[in-house]
């Protein structure tokens, strides 16, 4: 805002005019106007309105700094008599500066330089509100030429300072979490870097984005939503400890700058805490509500160099989180990028898919546990990529719901199962899966009436799988979806019990027909000491009092069979009975209107654990060999490739990606060596392991490599600045194989 201008509109002449009424009356009469005679009256006059009108005030001190004069508008704003002002020093009317900025340009300062100033910021000293003025002054002198003091003016400037104030709030920080803004962690992250890289010193950013937030939004309103972004925030300086370092990018989207953190043990354990203090649920005007967090970390100058870089890979690794299932943390890593562009790739093609007539459905038997007859199917929708062959739908289906082509995928699945199923003998049901976006749309109910009267299907025999994520919305809409699906007539199985919030408080509620407990619940029940045996009892004994069918799905071997059965289990899925199958390989196994399939698979569940086959590298002395990776942990690791090597040596290994772990032999047989890390190996968020240092660029520039991120793959890879590797001290298979 300007400074504003004395101006004789209608009200300050109004103003003026009262104002000039005293002087006017001690003059006695009213003055011609503009003769140069009394031209200095007028100006006298002019200043005696403009000081009355509390527009601005005047001073003047002496050569002491003492005050000499003082408008009464300024002795009131300060609560003080003029005569108990007149002789105080006047710098004391004022708050001494206490930025550095402002320290250049201080009263005293400007008064003993003796000089001329204009609109000083002043703070009022003394006074119980913030009062601003902008302070202005010109020395005058004796006759003799001697400094006299001061004569000057001020104005109030209180409102502009404190606009002034509001709108630098603004441009730094989220007015919703209180947080950084986007624009202020952006410029915070840019000066960190570039400070960092001159240092050699290390930052991290975490990027933080909130899984489900949309439905609570959507659902609970947006006051709902803004509250729970409050509370996210809360969370996230109590786990990070500083509030300056977390910023709130917009939507649902934080990011935490970690300065001097590299240590990938610690972020992972960070990421961790956050992800589970965000997990925890939330009480928001009375209603509980869960969401979930994912984070991407990305380290610099390991990651990236400038922000952008180093955003775009937190983002990167931000996304393969989230694809890994959500509620998790990754790292970047140079392969992501590939991944990146992999997707990008199939979310193209799959929007022809369908009119390529690629999508088809496959038909797993539902087996009744007590007689091994087939009671229906369940369709699981299968892509055959003209490049890539037959690709899972875990990996398509979550790809299909972020672009927007669930609800053509779904819809093609639902007509295509009902007509399918309608030409099968007898009475078995066709089940299929719905997405909780197709769950989300109004129009669902619609789909499926049409989807039966086109097929003929009789509404009982098609069952709707709908997984717990759709309670989460926890609202009236589910309620009523769930109504309207079944005033239809279909039947409802809740899908993948057990990976979830698994509440029994749904059961109640939900008119479900059938529960199925997932793979991995059943898989758990197996192993010694387990529980979910009792909690399996537990589900069995509710869906029977409640008239609900259940299902074990994944079933693969007979054990797992006996257990299930054990437990009353009404209904089995798995490989046990058979794998899905195509539609007129089911057509033909049901020719005789029924199949009974006898069980066959292994007598034990298979151990998750494999071997592994992954070449890295290993260097020792100046020489770096290619080995095999056969397993690994925490604290060590079986390696296999060289040979004889004597106990208690030395390896460096180099796991890719600058990923160097020292290691000394502890056991030795021919080809193969067990090995222990000097530094335990980490978390990687991804189900595997990963060292928490890696060789740094710093090192690299030191070492004459040019400074650029790590470059991805092996060290063997990198040039070392004396161009030539050493001679080896062993020898490896292939030599032994050309030998
Ligand atoms: P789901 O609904 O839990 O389906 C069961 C999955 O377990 C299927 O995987 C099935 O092939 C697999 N399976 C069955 N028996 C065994 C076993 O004994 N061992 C093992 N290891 N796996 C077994 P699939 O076909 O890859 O489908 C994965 C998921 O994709 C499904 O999980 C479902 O959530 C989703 N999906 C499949 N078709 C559709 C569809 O038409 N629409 C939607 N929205 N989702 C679908
Ligand atoms: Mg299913
Ligand atoms: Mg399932």
């Amino acid at each position: 805002m300007g400074a504003r201008k004395f101006s004789w509109g209608s009200s300050d002449r109004k103003s003026a005019e009262q104002a000039g009424r005293g002087l006017l009356g001690k003059m006695g009469q009213r003055q011609a106007p503009a003769s140069p005679a009394t031209s200095s009256k007028d100006a006298l006059l002019l200043l005696q309105n403009f000081e009355e009108s509390g527009r601005g005030w005047f001073w003047s001190i002496d050569a002491e700094g003492r005050i000499t004069y003082l408008s009464e508008s300024i002795c009131e704003k300060l609560g003080a008599e003029r005569d108990a002002l007149l002789g105080k020093e006047f710098v004391e009317l004022f708050l001494k500066p206490d930025t550095s900025e402002d320290r250049q340009r201080t009263l005293p300062w400007v008064l003993m330089r003796q000089s001329k100033f204009d609109d000083l910021a002043l703070q009022a000293a003394d006074v119980e509100d913030e009062i601003w003025w902008a302070v202005s002054g010109r020395p005058y002198h004796h006759a003799n030429g001697d400094f006299a003091g001061y004569r000057g003016s001020g104005a109030d400037i209180t409102e502009q300072r404190r606009a002034s104030k509001d709108n630098d709030r603004l441009a730094t920080y989220d007015p919703l979490t209180g947080l950084l803004n986007r624009h202020r962690m952006g410029k915070l992250l840019e000066s960190t870097l570039s400070a960092f890289q001159l240092q050699r010193r290390a930052c991290s950013i975490m990027l933080i984005d909130l899984d489900r937030f949309k439905q609570v939004n959507d659902t609970l309103g947006h006051p709902a939503g803004d509250a729970l972004l409050k509370q996210v925030a809360e969370r996230l300086i109590k786990v990070v400890g500083d509030r300056e370092k977390v910023s709130r990018l917009g939507g649902d989207e934080f990011q935490i700058i970690l300065q001097d953190e590299d240590d990938r043990g610690i972020l992972g354990e960070m990421a961790d805490k956050i992800i589970k203090s965000l997990s925890h649920p939330y009480s928001i005007d009375g209603s509980r509500c869960i969401i979930g967090a994912s984070v991407g970390i990305a380290v610099s100058p390991f990651d990236g160099q400038s922000s952008e870089d180093l955003i775009r890979n937190a983002d990167l690794a931000l996304y393969a989180a989230k694809g890994g299932g959500r509620g998790r943390f990754r790292f970047y890593s140079s392969d992501l990028l590939q991944a990146a562009e992999d997707r990008r790739i199939l979310e193209e093609d799959l929007r022809d898919a369908l009119d390529r007539d690629e999508i088809w459905l496959s038909y797993q038997p539902v087996v009744n546990a007590q007689t091994n007859i087939v009671t229906g199917f369940e369709a699981l929708i299968r892509w055959n990529h003209p490049e890539r062959g037959n690709i899972s739908p875990a990996l398509f289906i979550p790809i299909a719901e972020e672009t927007n082509q669930i609800g053509a995928l779904g819809e093609w699945a639902l007509r295509k199962a009902c007509d399918d199923a309608a030409k099968w003998p007898g009475k078995m049901k066709v089940a299929v899966n719905v997405s909780p976006i197709q769950f989300a749309n109004e129009a669902l109910p619609k789909i499926i009436k049409e989807a039966l009267s086109t097929s003929g299907l009789a509404p009982g025999r098609l069952e709707l799988e709908i997984t717990e994520s759709v309670f989460l919305q926890d609202s009236d809409d589910t309620d009523s979806m769930f109504q309207r699906l079944k005033d239809i007539g279909v039947r409802l199985a809740l899908d993948d019990f057990g990976t979830g919030y698994s509440s029994l408080g749904y059961l109640k509620t939900a008119p479900f027909d059938k529960i199925k407990i997932d793979q991995s619940f059943v898989r758990g029940a197996t192993e010694p000491g387990s529980r979910n045996g009792a909690i399996i009892s537990a589900i069995v004994a509710l869906a029977n009092a409640l008239g609900m069918e259940t299902t074990a799905e994944g079933i693969e071997s007979l054990d797992q069979l006996d257990l299930v059965r054990e437990l009353c289990v009404s209904h089995v899925q798995g490989y046990v009975y058979s794998q899905p199958v195509a539609n007129d390989v089911l057509l033909e196994k049901c020719e005789e209107g029924k199949w009974e399939i006898t069980p066959t698979g292994p007598a034990v569940q298979r151990s998750d654990r494999q071997t592994m086959y992954r070449k890295i590298g290993a260097i020792h002395d100046d020489h770096y060999y290619n080995i095999v990776l056969r397993n690994v942990s925490q604290s060590g690791a079986l390696i296999e490739g060289i040979v004889d090597v004597p106990l208690g040596t030395k390896f460096v290994i180099d796991f890719g990606d600058g990923q160097l772990a020292v290691s000394s032999v502890v056991r030795s047989e021919g080809a193969q060596q067990g090995v222990e890390f000097e530094e335990r190996l980490v978390n990687d968020g991804n189900g595997g392991l990963c060292t928490s240092r890696r060789v740094s660029p710093y090192m690299m520039a030191a070492a004459g490599v040019p400074m650029t991120s790590l470059p991805p793959g092996y060290y063997d890879d990198v040039e070392r600045p004396s161009g030539k590797k050493g001679l080896p001290t062993f020898s490896t298979v292939s030599d032994w194989k050309a030998g």
